[in-house]
């Protein structure tokens, strides 16, 4: 082999706040704050405000390999962990805010994080199981809502005693940077080491024109926590970027949001589809309500994003939707649903269904779809199977060590998404693999019944999980809820969705929900439902459908 004569250049997070600083440093990070007020700083503030940061840390004895974790919203100091941390050579670990004190009392201890970083707002999560990690050794406050608690440090007051220039450490580019687990809806939860190399080579192709199409003119508000898969990266390419970042603090509101898009003049919002029918809800009761017309793309991900939602976007409110997939393994950006030009003459309908699957891959992550035995299936559009992936952002093994049977011997991750494949290379998930129904021996596509339902002008939300049956082992059953003021009857939801499937995949029964139950990072909670409705159809009373 001939070598290459290139420089060995790492590829780290230090970089991208070395850029910052050198070429935007007026650029804005603003932050919302609990009490709605607007928070504003520049990169020059926070590059400085990263580097006191770093010094207060290794004043508390934070070494190379350390974790340490955020108990915190989307806001400027979260950021400012984001980059000191792994840029010190030690691990920033986010904790999801929304999960139960005892999820969070075993991932802390799993990680064996040594110093924690919690808003005020949230120190009663924290009280409830944070002086049990006995590896624990600081507790910082960021006084949002207050001063700090009695023995913890202030946030603020540490960084006010710091300088503003700190002799960041020369690392090699596979160092650890961050760690995220996973919510564990299938047994304990998984941590995902993320490296300096990976988190790069994410934000650099998240920032291409054909997947997230971040640019230096653009305002981007990620409404995705940065405690789930580290907010989509957003963090890391809209600095990368040279992008100005809009924080949106506690209030996830659609009302709030919405108000934001428009004084901050956002161009790129990313979020759950949850989020986006509440935004869509709210736009339509008040069209003309907002301005939105600085907005370019709003991101939707982490659950199917409904064709009739982006529609309702593009034709009611001229706004466009980008639909990716990923997971907290990948990083998490896995696949975008743009149309590629050689599609952009299909018609409008055909158009809108390939912005509604989940896309083909972006560049360096690697898809495929294999059955039972792991034999490669067709990309046909039709055959259904397992998604594997592979690239230099996904995970290659689990922090805890744990979970090994997700990898294959040929180096591949099991999502545990089942999905079609076409010959364009678009996906299309049908269900996760622990949500399929299977009836009578056939499969049922939980997630194409519920989009399907979701077009219905009554419903705001429809869940489709797998109830029991005496005759079929299992049918499909649908969970929905109405929006406000509105309603549906069994026999009508059941007429919307005649015609468009075969007659074997038609929900036995409708459960009308005020609310549709939901994991701490915005799923469907199909376990739940199962739960407290899978006996609906041996019951006596079941509503027909
Ligand atoms: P969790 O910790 O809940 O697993 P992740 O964010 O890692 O959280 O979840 C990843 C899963 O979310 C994927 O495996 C897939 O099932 C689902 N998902 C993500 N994006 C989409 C999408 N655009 N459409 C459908 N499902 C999605």
């Amino acid at each position: 082999m001939l070598t290459g004569q290139m420089m060995a250049f790492p590829l780290t997070i230090t970089h991208l706040w070395q850029r910052a600083r050198e070429f935007f440093s007026q650029q804005e990070v603003v932050s919302r704050l609990p009490d709605k007020s607007l928070h504003r700083q520049t990169y020059a503030d926070f590059a400085a405000r990263t580097a006191r940061l770093a010094h207060a840390l290794t004043r508390l004895g934070v070494g190379p390999g350390d974790r340490v974790a955020t108990l915190c919203w989307n806001h400027r100091q979260h950021l400012e962990a984001y980059y000191a941390v792994p840029m010190m050579g030690a691990v920033v670990h986010t904790l999801n805010l929304r999960l139960h004190p005892s999820e969070l009392l075993y991932i802390a201890r799993s990680a064996a994080d040594t110093v924690l970083i919690v808003d005020r707002s949230l120190w009663k999560l924290y009280e409830a199981f944070g002086p049990q990690v006995e590896s624990l050794r600081h507790v910082i406050v960021v006084p949002d809502t207050g001063p700090a608690p009695g023995e913890t440090l202030d946030y603020e007051s540490l960084l006010a005693a710091e300088s503003a220039e700190y002799p960041w450490p020369a690392l090699e580019e596979n160092t650890a940077a961050m760690l995220c687990y996973t919510s564990g809806t299938t047994g304990n939860p998984k941590g995902v080491l993320y490296s300096h190399r990976s988190t790069v080579l994410h934000a650099l192709v998240s920032c291409m024109t054909d997947t997230l199409s971040l640019r230096q003119s653009d305002t981007v508000l990620p409404v995705v926590p940065m405690f789930h898969a580290s907010a989509w990266g957003l963090p890391y390419s809209a600095v990368l970027a040279g992008a100005k970042l809009v924080m949106p603090g506690p209030h996830l509101d659609a009302i709030s949001l919405l108000d934001l898009m428009e004084t901050e003049k956002v161009t790129v919002a990313a979020g759950v589809p949850t989020l986006w029918l509440g935004i869509l809800a709210a736009l339509d009761a008040a069209p003309t309500r907002w301005n939105l017309a600085s907005v370019r793309s709003m991101i939707i991900g982490g659950s199917a994003a409904p064709a009739s939602m982006i529609e309702g976007f593009a034709t009611r409110h001229h706004l466009e939707v980008t639909h990716a997939w990923g997971m907290t393994e990948t990083n998490p950006l896995g696949t975008v649903a743009n149309v590629k030009h050689s599609l952009a003459g299909r018609s409008p309908e055909e158009q809108l269904h390939l912005r509604a699957s989940q896309g083909y891959a972006v560049p360096f992550v690697e898809t495929r779809h294999v059955n039972d035995p792991g034999l490669a299936l067709p990309r046909d559009g039709h055959t259904f199977g397992e998604l594997e992936v592979r690239g230099p952002w996904v995970a290659a093994s689990y922090y805890s060590g744990d979970g090994a049977d997700r990898f294959t011997a040929d180096g591949w991750f099991k999502t545990g998404d089942v999905v079609t494949l076409d010959a364009e290379g678009y996906m299309r998930i049908t269900d996760r693999a622990k949500d399929v129904i299977k009836s009578g021996g056939e499969w049922i596509s939980s997630v194409a019944l519920e989009n399907a339902l979701m077009s219905h002008p009554a419903v705001l939300e429809a869940a489709v999980f797998a109830a029991q049956h005496p005759t079929w082992t299992e049918r499909p059953v649908a969970a929905v809820t109405f929006k406000p003021g509105q309603t549906a009857t069994p026999e009508e939801l059941r007429a919307h969705l005649e015609g468009r499937f075969a007659k074997f995949w038609l929900p036995d029964a409708y459960v009308v929900l005020a609310q549709i139950p939901r994991t701490s990072t915005g799923k469907f909670l199909k376990t739940k439902l199962r739960e407290d409705h899978g006996d609906i159809l041996l019951r006596p009373s079941a509503t027909p459908g």
